[in-house]
């Protein structure tokens, strides 16, 4: 058991806003209202004190992947994205071959069952070829609610997500067999029109997978997908905000149209976030990093992020502008509802697990604690 600590004199982002000079009071591995006696004080004056990052979207990192490593290269890209501040991870899986994808599900399950990743994202293989993005064309099919099924049977109650374009053939009783589930039905790599998404929303999908990317754009006679997703209050939108995949002007669009409370931070990371340039894959593909933006060998199509959600932070409020409530409530507080984990972590409140991330004031990650125990120490700068 980690012993008590009392983080002092911070800014201390909590639900009911952000408290100067506040304090969080750790009791093992969770948050508590009072210290316990002999509580070791830690001094973070001058810095921010937030929740831990959430996830909803992330395919590795650290050089490892979630979308086809052994469970030891999964546990090294989680412990890469840990350090800088995601406490709680879904790996998503990518296009690939059925069995292979059942086979990799029930390994994934495992690593959740232990509590080492929060669940299973599938991107994948019911996608537009239209909108593919870096998906194998070959291995794409449309989405048939028995071959959904056997993917969610091989999560083991695990899966938490798959995208899918609603508008291919099955696409709709799909989304009702994953809400049915509980699943959440996420409308992404679509050529879906305004309609066909308003359809999809109203069969169930909740989510839009990182919204303006692997879809149509808005025109004013076709307002397509984007409309529709960020227009529709049971929608939260995922947004990659590492200034490639997005321009500012479209995030801000997105936040001002949705409300922070439906935007999801994510990263869609690939194995080189916290690694560093060259030649990666992606599930079956090849992919070229250079200067932090992967694209895939074959086409140009960007190929996931090298994003890590403390960049996402600092540039969501230094660039972006955004309040640092509005940051926290996209990275932290909606993802976790999302995952039906809001009871456990995603905000700063007594009994919930100690995740937390300490900032300095330019909203550089410099401490990390995830279920009470320090991941990086701020002290040891
Ligand atoms: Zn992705």
């Amino acid at each position: 058991m980690a012993p008590s600590k009392v983080l002092a004199g911070a800014r201390v982002v909590l639900p009911t806003g952000t408290v100067d000079d506040g304090r969080v009071i750790v009791d093992g591995t969770r948050i508590a209202d009072t210290a316990p006696p002999q509580a070791e004080v830690v001094d973070v004056s001058g810095h921010w004190v937030v929740p831990g990052f959430v996830d909803v979207h992330n395919h590795g990192g650290g050089g490892a992947s979630f979308a086809g490593g052994t469970a030891e290269e999964v546990l090294k890209g989680v412990e890469t994205h840990r350090r800088h501040g995601t406490t709680t991870t879904v790996a998503s899986a990518v296009t690939g071959d059925l069995d292979f994808l059942a086979r990799h599900a029930g390994m994934l399950a495992e690593l959740a069952q232990q509590g080492d990743i929060a669940g299973i994202h599938f991107e994948g293989p019911f996608i537009s070829p239209c909108r593919k993005g870096a998906h194998d064309a070959q291995l794409l099919r449309d989405p048939d609610p028995a071959e959904v099924r056997k993917l969610v049977d091989a999560a083991h109650g695990h899966a938490k997500m798959m995208t899918l374009a609603t508008e291919l053939p099955g696409g709709l009783d799909s989304v009702r067999l994953l809400v049915e589930h509980g699943v959440i039905a996420a409308v992404g790599h679509t050529d879906a029109t305004y309609e066909q998404t308003l359809r999809a929303v109203d069969a169930g999908a909740s989510v839009a997978t990182h919204l303006f990317n692997a879809m149509p754009p808005i025109g004013h006679r076709s307002p397509g997908p984007v409309t529709a997703l960020l227009e529709d209050e049971r929608v939260t939108v995922e947004l990659i905000n590492d200034g490639t995949h997005l321009h500012p002007a479209a995030l801000q669009l997105a936040f001002h149209h949705a409300g922070a409370a439906r935007v999801a931070f994510i990263t869609d990371a690939m194995d080189a976030a916290g690694f560093g340039d060259g030649r990666y894959r992606l599930g079956p593909l090849e992919v070229e990093v250079a200067d932090g933006v992967a694209r895939l060998v074959e086409g140009d199509s960007i190929a996931g992020s090298t994003l890590t959600l403390d960049r996402a932070f600092k540039r969501a409020v230094t660039v972006d502008g955004l309040p640092v409530e509005d940051v926290v409530a996209a990275i932290s507080a909606n993802p976790a509802r999302l995952l039906g984990l809001a009871d456990r972590t995603g905000s700063l409140e007594p009994g919930k697990d100690a995740d937390l991330v300490v900032l300095d004031d330019a909203f550089d990650l410099v401490g990390v604690m995830r279920r009470g125990a320090w991941v990086v120490d701020p002290r040891r700068g």
